[in-house]
């Protein structure tokens, strides 16, 4: 690919694009259409083929709705649901309800990450889709970025390639050196199913060593997609089958769940080696966005949100430093800080929430207190959510 263009005003020869983008999900695609927009010109490299499905509870928090209206999906004609309510469930079957002061909206992944691509695209974005990125260097000032079939250089990459990639192994970062802990080596399985429930709640059902959400998304189908730990599979021959049948349907109210529903896909979307370990946001000079930056613990529905937020974030400040007014170090330095004053205590409140629940009779005991002091679930819902951006 020629990644050099002759400058006519210098002289020179410089790189054709200003913006590698590496990942293409909802952190990785708002910051390709930000830049864009601003004239940037941006590659990005995107290793699945659009669209599909990935492993997410789908439920979006209200903070980012009009940020998503300004990259350009019409939200309103999705006629999508509208989620005010939250229920949880404890693994003896003990319920509780919230109201959600912000509340957010269900729409699936394959959905909305497919209706990002197509503005991406419109606004003139190059898109590598099924090209994986296998490394990236940083010298004189520029990187050289791997890709399967080539190189290309470019004065600023950003990382946007989710929880766990080839490149956090590839370039041994210190959360995928970690032993094993409480926030690492989790599993994830996602389905769509149809069921009745009701339209406007969230609902979170513990089980031992794990949590199962489920909520609405479009054409009146429903997400319902569960975090546990990989001992948990282990323990059930490596069989997610009989880890529900043995595990997750111990608790009454997800039996009904499982027992009802009509599960819409062959197989279920599966990932693994799934951390909340802290990450570092700037990495051999690339700003981290999204998920690559830190991962918020699921259960408090707010992943997406942050995804898209970083990459606001990281926008401002490529944008000043392409248009020389900070230099690289300013840069990085401005991303981390600002990344932490927006995350940092929403990543740790995640971190101390998902220690609380995962042990049977501990969750048992923490639904119990939580319905006599109901007030505990709103400040708990407040130190996890952030506001509109
Ligand atoms: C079980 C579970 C439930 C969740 N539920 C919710 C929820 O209900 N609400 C919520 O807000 N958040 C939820 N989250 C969190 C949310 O899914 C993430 O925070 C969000 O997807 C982060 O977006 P991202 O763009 O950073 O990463 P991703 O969406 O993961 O995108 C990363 C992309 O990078 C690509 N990629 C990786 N490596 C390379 C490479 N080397 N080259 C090219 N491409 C590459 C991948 O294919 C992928 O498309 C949940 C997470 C889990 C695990």
């Amino acid at each position: 690919m020629k990644d050099y263009k002759y400058d006519i005003n210098t002289g020179l020869n410089s790189p054709v694009y200003d913006v590698v983008i590496i990942g293409g999900g909802l952190a990785g695609l708002s910051l390709s259409i930000l830049l864009a927009k601003n004239g940037r010109k941006v590659i990005l490299f995107e290793k699945e083929k659009y669209p599909f499905h990935k492993v997410c509870g789908e439920y979006i928090s209200l903070e980012s709705w009009n940020f998503i209206e300004s990259l350009g999906v019409n939200l309103p004609e999705l006629n999508l649901p509208v989620i005010k309510k939250l229920e949880v469930s404890s693994p003896n079957g003990n319920c509780i309800h919230a109201n959600l002061d912000l509340g957010g909206f269900g729409i699936s992944r394959f959905l909305i990450d497919n209706d990002l691509k197509k503005i991406v695209y419109a606004n003139g974005v190059i898109i590598k889709e099924e090209t994986r990125v296998n490394d990236v260097v940083f010298s004189n000032n520029l990187f050289t970025v791997k890709y399967n079939s080539g190189e290309i250089k470019c004065p600023v990459v950003i990382g946007s390639f989710g929880k766990r990639s080839n490149l956090d192994i590839k370039w041994s970062r210190n959360f995928v050196k970690k032993k094993q802990n409480k926030l690492n080596n989790y599993i994830s399985v996602k389905y769509h199913v149809k069921i009745y429930r009701p339209d406007d709640t969230i609902s979170l059902h513990n089980f031992k060593n794990g949590y199962c959400g489920i909520s609405k998304i479009e054409e009146d189908k429903y997400c319902l997609c569960y975090l546990t730990t990989a001992k948990n599979l282990k323990e059930n021959s490596n069989s997610i089958k009989e880890m529900e049948k043995n595990v997750l349907c111990k608790n009454p109210v997800l039996k009904k769940i499982f027992t009802e529903a009509e599960f819409l896909f062959p197989e279920p979307v599966i990932i693994s080696q799934i951390s909340f370990d802290k990450k570092a946001q700037v990495e051999k000079h690339i700003l981290m966005v999204g998920d690559a930056a830190g991962m918020i613990t699921p259960l408090c529905g707010n992943g997406m949100s942050m995804a898209l937020h970083s990459s606001k974030i990281a926008f401002e400040c490529i944008n000043s430093f392409l248009n020389k007014n900070i230099t690289r170090p300013e840069m990085e330095e401005q991303y981390e800080r600002d990344w932490n004053l927006n995350f940092k205590k929403r990543l740790q409140a995640g971190r101390l929430i998902q220690k609380l629940f995962g042990k049977e009779r501990a969750t048992n005991i923490f639904i119990k207190v939580l319905k006599a002091f109901p007030f505990i679930i709103d400040k708990m819902i407040k130190a996890t959510h952030g506001k509109e951006f």
